[in-house]
Order: C-alpha cells, then sequence, then structure tokens
C-alpha cells in the first residue's frame, strides 16, 4: 500500500519526468553544442540546468500539472547557459565612452605592428639567451635599449606594471629607512593601490611633509635625516590640486642631494616620451624632463601615454638600476616574451616623430582634431536615420579624457552621437548595445546614450550603427 502510494506520487512528480544527463548528451543537439563549446563545458551547462530546473519544480507545487519541460526547451536553457556564461569572456568590445585609456577596457589599444609581432611568435624565441654565443642572455634586451635611446637615460628595467616598479624602488632601496614624501602626493589610484600603503609593505618607513594643498622645499629639508634613503615624488594621477597650493618640483629637491646622499625618485605615472604640446595637448612632463631635473630613478607605465602593453618602466642611474635587477623581487616582477615584445614594437613608433600620431593609437586618439570628429558623428547621424529611424539622434559638441591618471585636468573637446529610443531607456539601451556582438560600451549623459567618437577605431563607427540597427530591429 505504501509502496503504491510512493509510485504514484512519483508518476505525479513532473521531477521524476526531467531527463538523465546521458539521455541528454545523446540528443543530437546537444551534440552540436558539444561541437562548438566542448564536451566538459556542455556538461557543467546542463547540470546547472538540470540542477535549477529540479528546484523550480520543487518550489511550484501549484504549477506541478505544467509538468517537466520538453527536451527542446531544456537544450534552449542549456545554449543560454553557455552563452551567459561566455558572455565576460576577454574579447574585443568597441569604446564609445571618450576616456582613451579606458583601465577597464585594457587601457591602451596596443599598435598594429606590435600586434602583427605578436601573432608572428607562434614558435620559440630567443627570450633569454644570446643567438652569438648560445649561451644565457639578457631579458628585454631591445626594449631597455630602446627606452635608453628615448629618455637620454643610463639604463632601463622592465617589471610588470608601475605599481610593481614603485614597491621594487622601495623595496630595494628603502626598507628599513626612511622615505620622504609631500602629504599632497600620498595618491590612492584605484584597484586598492594607495601609496601609504605600498610604502608600509615594502619596509619601508614613511616620513610625510608639508600639507594636503602646500609643500614647501624647506618642509623637504626638515625632514631629511641621516637615516633618509629617498624623496619620492609622485605625479598626481587622475586629480588635481588647484587654487592655493604648491608643490616642489624635481630639479629643487635634487638641490638637497648637496647637503646629504639620498635617492631621487620620480613616480611619473603615465610617462609621455614626448612633448604632448607637438600634438595640440597640454603639457605633461616627460620621462626627459624628469631625468634632467635629477631624478636618480623614474618609473612609469607601459600601457598609458606610451601605448603599449600592461608593464612598468624603471629608468635612471645605471648603480641603481643594476641593484634593482639583482633584488630578488624583480625575478617576481618580470614580463613575459608577449610583453617585451609588444612593448618594444610600440617603443620603436617613437623614434619617428613625423609617423608617431598615425601608428599609435593613444597618441592618435588623443589628438584626433574636433572637426574629423564631427564628420564621423554626422556619418553614423545618417546612417542611422535610414537603419534605426525611430531613434532620435543628436550630434552634440562634447568632452573626452584621456583617462590613466594622465592630462586630469584637461578634458579634450570631442563630439557626441547621442541615441534615445521611445521605447527604452537610456540604461537598457547600453545595457543592450554591451550585450551585443562585438559589445559596444557607452556613456550615458542627459538620459540618453551618448557616443564618443574619439575613441573609436577606423570603422568602428559602422559596427556601433549595426549595434543599434539590430537592438531597436
Ligand atoms: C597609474 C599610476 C600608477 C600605477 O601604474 P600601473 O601601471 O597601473 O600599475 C602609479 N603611480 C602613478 C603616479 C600612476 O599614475
Amino acid at each position: 500500500m505504501a509502496r503504491q502510494t510512493e509510485r504514484a506520487s512519483e508518476r505525479s512528480d513532473p521531477r521524476s519526468r526531467v531527463p538523465s544527463v546521458a539521455v541528454l548528451l545523446d540528443d543530437p543537439a546537444i551534440q552540436q553544442l558539444i561541437g562548438v563549446w566542448s564536451r566538459p563545458l556542455v556538461l557543467d551547462a546542463i547540470r546547472e540546468t538540470l540542477d535549477a530546473i529540479r528546484s523550480e519544480l520543487a518550489s511550484k507545487t501549484v504549477a506541478l500539472k505544467a509538468g517537466a519541460p520538453s527536451a527542446g526547451e531544456i537544450v534552449a536553457r542549456v545554449e543560454a547557459a553557455l552563452l551567459e556564461t561566455e558572455k565576460d569572456r576577454l574579447r574585443p568590445v568597441v569604446n564609445a565612452t571618450g576616456i582613451v585609456l579606458h583601465t577597464g577596457l585594457g587601457r591602451a589599444v596596443l599598435p598594429r605592428r606590435a600586434v602583427d609581432a605578436l601573432a608572428g611568435l607562434s614558435g620559440c624565441c630567443n627570450l633569454q639567451i644570446d643567438i652569438e654565443t648560445g649561451l644565457r642572455g639578457k631579458r628585454n634586451y631591445m626594449s631597455e635599449r630602446l627606452i635608453c635611446r628615448l629618455t637620454g637615460a643610463e639604463a632601463a628595467m622592465v617589471v610588470t606594471n608601475n605599481a610593481a616598479a614603485t614597491f621594487l624602488i622601495l623595496s630595494a632601496l628603502c626598507k628599513g629607512r626612511e622615505v620622504v614624501i609631500s602629504r599632497g602626493q600620498l595618491i590612492e589610484i584605484g584597484g586598492s593601490f594607495r601609496l601609504p600603503d605600498c610604502i608600509h609593505q615594502s619596509g619601508a618607513t614613511m616620513v610625510e611633509v608639508g600639507t594636503t594643498n602646500k609643500t614647501h622645499l624647506r618642509d623637504y629639508e626638515a625632514a631629511l635625516t641621516e637615516n633618509t634613503a629617498m624623496i619620492l615624488r609622485c605625479n598626481p594621477s587622475n586629480y588635481r590640486i588647484v587654487g592655493f597650493s604648491k608643490s616642489v618640483g624635481t630639479e629643487k629637491l635634487a638641490s638637497l642631494k648637496a647637503r646629504q646622499p639620498f635617492v631621487l625618485v620620480d613616480d611619473l605615472g603615465c610617462g609621455a616620451l614626448v612633448n604632448l604640446e607637438d600634438y595640440g595637448l597640454p603639457k605633461e612632463p616627460t620621462v626627459q624632463d624628469s631625468l634632467a631635473a635629477g631624478a636618480d630613478l623614474v618609473c612609469f607605465s607601459g600601457d598609458k601615454l606610451i601605448g603599449g602593453p600592461q608593464a612598468g618602466i624603471v629608468v635612471g642611474r645605471k648603480d641603481l638600476i643594476a641593484y634593482l635587477k639583482k633584488h630578488p623581487l624583480s625575478r617576481m616582477l618580470r614580463v613575459g616574451k608577449l610583453t617585451d615584445l609588444a612593448l618594444e614594437q610600440t617603443l620603436r613608433l617613437f623614434l619617428d616623430p613625423e609617423t608617431l600620431a598615425r601608428e599609435n593609437p593613444t597618441i592618435r586618439m588623443l589628438s584626433a582634431p574636433a572637426d574629423a570628429l564631427k564628420k564621423k558623428a554626422l556619418r553614423l547621424q545618417k546612417s542611422l536615420a535610414k537603419r534605426a529611424p525611430n531613434l532620435r539622434v543628436e550630434v552634440v559638441a562634447g568632452e573626452s579624457a584621456s583617462g590613466g591618471g594622465a592630462l586630469p585636468a584637461a578634458p579634450i573637446p570631442t563630439w557626441l552621437v547621442c541615441v534615445a529610443s521611445p521605447d527604452r531607456s537610456a540604461e537598457e539601451l547600453c545595457r543592450l548595445l554591451r550585450r551585443h556582438e562585438p559589445p559596444v560600451v557607452a556613456r550615458i549623459a542627459d538620459d540618453r546614450v551618448a557616443l564618443d567618437m574619439r575613441t573609436l577605431l577606423d570603422g568602428e563607427e559602422r559596427l556601433v550603427g549595426a549595434a543599434l540597427a539590430a537592438i531597436v530591429s
């Protein structure tokens, strides 16, 4: 009797009619998915989907009559689960934000020649052997040589990023001793990089001088003790202290070395190698300026104004760089062949200032004249009028930002294509653009989607047009 009831309830429980994993694996539609996504990933998606279905059925006591979903419905859900997991994989996106060095979007767009060089690296390479002798050779040889040639530095070194460069410098040269820094330069860069924490972790003792808005040479001078190993200057990243403010330049700080020896370090952050004024942009201190002003070491990122791969670069005195290279941390912070090659190819572009703005996407985007962007915007507007006539599209003047802690106080005039839909909010449009393939990332301004023409690469306005047309069709 008890057994009979059990069987009856089993039959009426739709959970028992949910197909098994084995049955689903034989389904031709699932076999097709395996061909595209691989068996392990499809298996995961099937298990996830079946678990979800069983718990839905268990909780929906009233809807029991609806029964278990059909095989076709389950396959559709498995495919949706696969697409959902794949949506966050690393892949190309269209940057319509107007932020040229967008950390969330991979910062600098690599120059074509760097990408081509990476593609050519399908076999082995002489990462660390001397081709002449066959013995152990130097890593990063050509990148370092080019950095020295371009900056006039005695020596150079490449590590994983500029945060690592700062940490290496402090750990190797300041551990157990004092580093003097202005209160106006105790920066946080984002991604939890806070300079005071970095100094603390390195084992150095931080000696703060001055106030948030003003630091004088005499403040630094008064802080020097026999235990001072370093004065660290930090380029204000992504902020400016404006108004009643004062900071001390590298040259003045270098003059204190006549009083007692210490290492003067300039953390430049964005690492301009050329005078940006030549490209119609506001002045940004160059690496050469810092070295000429007497910095012993200068560090900066490879993927900010250089426009190359993520890397941290240290240049300066030969003896100090040699010492850094021997420090155990430098083994942990070294870069691989992909970074070295992409950096070398990017640096080569700086040898020819004539072609730099054409070949280096970062410099090209930053210096693109507003009227060329307006033309691009009008072309997109015209194409949208045909392809998506129910969108309200307007071309308006706006401002782009360099991002990445470069030129923080200098918005760059640009042209935006602003889009509104009668039946979707700006948030919804933005979300659908991000979910398009390739994803398009835009910002919202005045309840409209604002597409900045400055950060679109050649031809990408067509992708944006196609994405919008597909969304509203
Ligand atoms: C960006 C920046 C850093 C961090 O550089 P990463 O390459 O992102 O690690 C450090 N210091 C300054 C001044 C910066 O602008």
